[in-house]
């Protein structure tokens, strides 16, 4: 991707998507834009996987919009033509079956997928997961949490040998992701509950949320006091 009709064409998948998604927010406690979701896949995409193909970054703008709102796959065709239309099919859900069949096919169905559907997969993966860590949906148990990465990496399980930049970046949100719940981190997330978090990025891949930040700042005073209380001379 590189002349302008293709930026104009991305853009338009955007506002399209936006448009689809505008009544909808992510099911984390801040409660973010939809829209912001299938924005962060393609600039993973784009940027950790270093896809250039239009179709793909069109198809996960719109990876959504299928399953989750009022669009028809006509509808995707006639504005982004027969690939992108075929990509969006591979990543919808067939809404009608039960949802832990669902669940189940996503996993089977990983490994027919093509390449480029395999890489949106692996992209939409690394955004779910990162939700689950920082901003994750109101009520859900550390267990259910537990168990949505074992499916994520099962499903990525099967996506595996198209981006060794994706695949990558997804070991390493989920490694993430288990060393938080480990942390008891999640824990704190839930101090003033309802309240929204502002999120700090301290690393390509870690965001942490305010209170986080200014529990690690006073422990690292507090460790620092310590340390300079034990080196005190003391006087007899
Ligand atoms: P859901 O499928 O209901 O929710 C996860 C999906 O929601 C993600 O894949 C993502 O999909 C979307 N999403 C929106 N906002 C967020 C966010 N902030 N963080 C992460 N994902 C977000 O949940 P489960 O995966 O748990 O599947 C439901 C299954 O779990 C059912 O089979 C149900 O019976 C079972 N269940 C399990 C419980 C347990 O304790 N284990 C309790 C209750 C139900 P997208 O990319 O499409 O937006
Ligand atoms: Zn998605």
């Amino acid at each position: 991707m590189s002349d302008h009709t293709d930026i104009a064409t991305l853009l338009q998948a955007t506002r399209f998507a936006a448009e689809k998604h505008r009544f909808q927010r992510r099911k984390g406690t801040d409660a973010s834009p939809y829209i912001n979701h299938p924005i962060e896949v393609a600039d993973l995409l784009a940027n950790v996987g270093g896809v250039a193909d239009l179709s793909t970054l069109v198809a996960a703008v719109l990876h959504d919009t299928v399953e989750d709102t009022e669009t028809t796959p006509d509808e995707v065709e006639a504005l982004f033509g027969a690939e992108v239309r075929a990509l969006v099919a591979e990543m919808t859900d067939d809404k009608t079956l039960p949802k832990a069949k669902r669940k189940r096919l996503q996993i089977e169905h990983a490994p027919s997928l093509s390449a480029h559907a395999k890489e949106i997969k692996i992209a939409d993966k690394i955004s779910n997961v990162l939700d689950i860590t920082h901003n994750p949906p109101a009520g859900w148990s550390p267990k259910r949490k537990r168990e949505y990465l074992e499916w994520a990496e099962r499903v990525v399980a099967g996506c595996r040998g198209v981006s060794q930049g994706l695949e990558d970046r997804f070991d390493e949100v989920l490694r993430n992701a288990r060393a938080f719940d480990r942390n008891g981190l999640n824990r704190l997330d839930r101090w003033g509950a309802g309240g929204r978090d502002f999120l700090i990025r301290v690393s390509p891949t870690e965001r942490v949320t305010e209170r986080q930040a200014i529990l690690c700042v006073l422990a690292k005073v507090w460790g620092m006091k310590q340390g300079a209380l034990a080196g005190t001379p003391t006087t007899k």
